[in-house]
């Protein structure tokens, strides 16, 4: 909160102001030619010159940035500085992988630190203000933006939007510090719900999965300081999010306390028309308003709509100002009014830093999926021939990296033959895959294949929602081609969403998850693929076995009427498996692990949920690796079904051959607080249990005794 100099400036500023000049401040414009959607205005300069524009979306790079704050400073009234927002989502020009890519590292540095890179990088160009993190929790593949969030978990989710906000705006969120930007978290909330997984289609959850699945890694990202809010172009159960009152208004700032500023998605607020909830732009901008949505992304809503929206009394002066003051507060915490270029961003990332934080994260993003004894790739050994599948073949950043550098399938060969310089590796080019003779040639002297297949990088993102979210057409049909030529086939499947490709992947020797893993993809896949790196990604989503079992997540509640083999009458499908093909938490290592033992003790105190659970994990095989344990939770008994598994903990242990970690983590009522049958209450459950394993595969997972130590114990079943 900026101090009494900033507020008297603030003040100050408002008692000047004309209502023309304040509707300026709610109100962001695209720099010209730098975006997609409605054509952005040509006459932007002179559009800040009459004080009509607070913020401006999309202006890249210094110069641009640079040309129009100077109009802001020099040529208006009051000569307030602008703010510069661009989706800074993964990387500005270094590149790290999509978020979902990134979730599967599971791990809260390595997000904080890809984060603090892109906000280096960003701010040494002027900008100020990210639309990150992406925090939709998403259990339908089917939806394109599943790419750009950390997946199907609430409580991953959280610990995502924490890393995150602390990545982008630095220690103690302090804005105006070097290379710090704001962050935005968004789209509040359950867009990742939309109806069969249609980008911008209704929303329509329960009370109950809103609160204790979709909104809090929003609550977490408030707590941890986070700058604004976006709400999704989405209604929730009729109500637009963009004029949710009960839900920006009264839950975000009343109860969380939220005083940071709210900023409509891209035309959000005249969609309201469209919602079908108000007649003209004046009632729309006092909907919007009245939900304190503060700026207007590009719908010119708010300055077509707010003056009539004032004269007709649908809104107040007073929430206007209200408005204009969190505006000019977030400029202030961002040093703009002393530093509106954002010199003293700091020193330019050194590239060598940038290069080697973007290949590590790449690499700890790879999820090895399957592995018959074909990775690593012996260092020494026949061709390996490489195949990418059309239509992929163009550097392939991910969705949201539109002026990245580098990176994508190009460049693997080399990268690989890097990698394995006493093996000959070999491109195979285009042509031959049309042609089956000439396919049969190319892989004739091939002891391995490498199939890199999937999704090319359009395909998944904003208004990508695919309904059959499977390999492209094509690719099953080479993918039999290859497998049929004999040479063992690892499948390298790029994707922004975990891809229905069972019968390929049945057929490959190998198969890795290679999402969209930015400027270091190639070095990073060809780490991997040789064994200079441990696939050390995990699964941040249920990878399904067909499209029929979407939307598809572990932390399901229990069926009365739970699957029993061979019994007809429990729940399943008479046509498909129950369970995803590889569940939430999977993924391969090169090195194999053991649970030792595990235990868990109650903790003295007054909380019988205070407990503490360790497990030792073993050494199993293979070459020194890392360990990924998870530990959840269950409520067996409680007032409500409670989800069979719910994700409390995640531990991480690197272990050399023969070794062996003790992990701990430790639990307090918090990690067992459920929702009653009225929504209202707080609850802990009657009875728990406590598993550790490798994933969310129930049939793997260890159930941890608890050892009652002091004072009430939680039963136990
Ligand atoms: C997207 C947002 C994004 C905004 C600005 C919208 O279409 O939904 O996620 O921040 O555009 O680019």
């Amino acid at each position: 909160m900026p101090g009494n100099v900033e507020e008297d400036r603030i003040e100050r500023l408002l008692a000047a102001m004309t209502l023309a000049e304040k509707v300026g401040q709610l109100t962001m414009t695209a720099a010209p030619g730098a975006t997609t959607g409605p054509a952005p205005r040509d006459d932007l300069a002179a559009a800040i010159r009459r004080g009509a524009v607070g913020s401006v979306l999309n202006a890249i790079g210094r110069p641009a940035m640079e040309g129009f704050q100077r109009v802001a400073l020099e040529e208006t009234r009051l000569g307030i500085p602008l703010l510069f927002g661009l989706d800074v989502v993964h990387g500005y020009r270094t590149v790290t992988p999509i978020p979902l890519g990134e979730a599967a590292a599971f791990d809260p540095g390595l997000w904080r630190e890809t984060a603090r890179l892109a906000a280096a990088e960003a701010s040494r160009d002027g900008v100020a203000l990210t639309f990150a993190p992406m925090l939709d929790v998403c259990r339908d593949p089917r939806w394109g933006r599943i790419a750009e969030g950390p997946g199907e978990d609430p409580w991953l989710a959280s610990l995502f939007a924490r890393a995150k906000v602390a990545g982008f705006q630095g220690p103690g969120s302090w804005l105006a510090s070097d290379g710090a930007i704001a962050a935005t978290a968004k789209h509040l909330g359950a867009y990742g719900a939309v109806t069969a997984g249609r980008d911008y289609a209704s929303v329509d959850v329960s009370e109950r999965l809103l609160q204790e699945v979709y909104v809090p890694p929003f609550k977490a990202a408030v707590e941890a300081g986070v700058a604004a809010i976006m709400p999704a172009f989405v209604d929730l159960g009729g109500v637009p999010m963009t004029a949710n009152q009960r839900i920006l208004r009264d839950l975000v700032r009343g109860d969380w306390g939220f005083g940071g500023v709210i900023v409509s998605d891209y035309g959000a607020i005249a969609e309201l028309m469209k919602h079908g909830v108000a007649a003209d732009i004046a009632e729309a901008a006092a909907l919007a308003l009245r939900a304190t949505v503060d700026i207007d992304m590009m719908g010119g809503a708010y300055e077509a709509g707010l003056p009539a929206a004032l004269e007709r009394g649908l809104v107040t002066q007073a929430q206007v100002d209200e408005a204009v003051r969190r505006v000019l507060r977030l400029k202030e915490k961002l040093g703009l009014f002393e530093d509106p270029f954002r010199r003293a961003a700091g020193p330019d990332v050194a590239p060598e830093r940038a290069r080697s934080l973007a290949r590590s994260a790449a690499t700890r993003s790879i999820v090895l999926l399957k592995n018959e004894n074909a990775l690593p790739l012996a260092p020494e050994g026949g061709p390996v021939a490489i195949i990418a599948a059309p239509p992929l073949g163009e550097p392939m950043l991910g969705p949201w990296s539109a002026i990245g550098e580098a990176g994508g399938r190009p460049g693997l060969p080399e990268a690989l033959q890097a990698a394995l310089p006493a093996r000959a590796v070999h491109d195979v080019p285009a042509e031959a895959l049309v042609d089956d003779a000439a396919l049969a040639r190319a892989l004739k002297d091939a002891s391995h294949v490498i199939l890199f297949a999937g999704e090319t990088e359009d395909m998944s993102g904003e208004a990508a929602s695919r309904a059959e979210p499977v390999l492209p057409p094509g690719q099953e049909r080479l993918v039999r081609r290859v497998l049929a030529l004999g040479p063992p086939v690892i499948l390298a499947l790029a994707s922004g969403r975990p891809l229905v490709a069972t019968d390929a992947i049945a057929g490959a020797r190998a198969v890795i998850a290679t999402w969209f893993l930015g400027s270091e993809a190639a070095p990073a896949i060809a780490d991997v693929l040789a064994g200079r790196a441990e696939p050390a990604g995990r699964l941040p989503v249920s990878w399904p076995a067909c499209v029929g079992q979407i939307p598809i997540f572990y932390g399901q509640r229990p069926s009365g009427r739970p699957f029993r083999a061979g019994d007809h009458y429990t729940s399943q499908y008479l046509d498909a498996p129950l369970e995803p093909l590889f569940p939430f938490g999977h993924g391969l290592s090169y090195a194999r692990f053991a649970i030792e033992a595990a235990a868990a003790e109650r903790r003295p105190g007054a909380d019988p949920f205070a407990i503490q659970v360790t497990a030792k994990l073993r050494h199993a095989g293979g070459p020194r690796g890392e360990a990924t344990l998870f530990l959840f939770v269950r409520a067996t008994v409680a007032a409500v079904a409670r989800p069979v598994l719910e994700l409390r903990g995640v531990r991480k242990a690197a272990l050399d051959p023969g070794g062996s970690a003790t992990l701990t983590f430790t639990l307090s009522a918090d990690d067992f607080a459920y929702l009653d049958a009225d929504l209202a209450t707080r609850r802990t459950p009657e009875a728990i249990e406590i598993f550790v394993g490798f994933s969310a595969d129930r049939t793997q997972l260890q159930a941890v005794a608890i050892r009652p130590g002091e004072g009430p114990a939680p039963t136990q079943t």
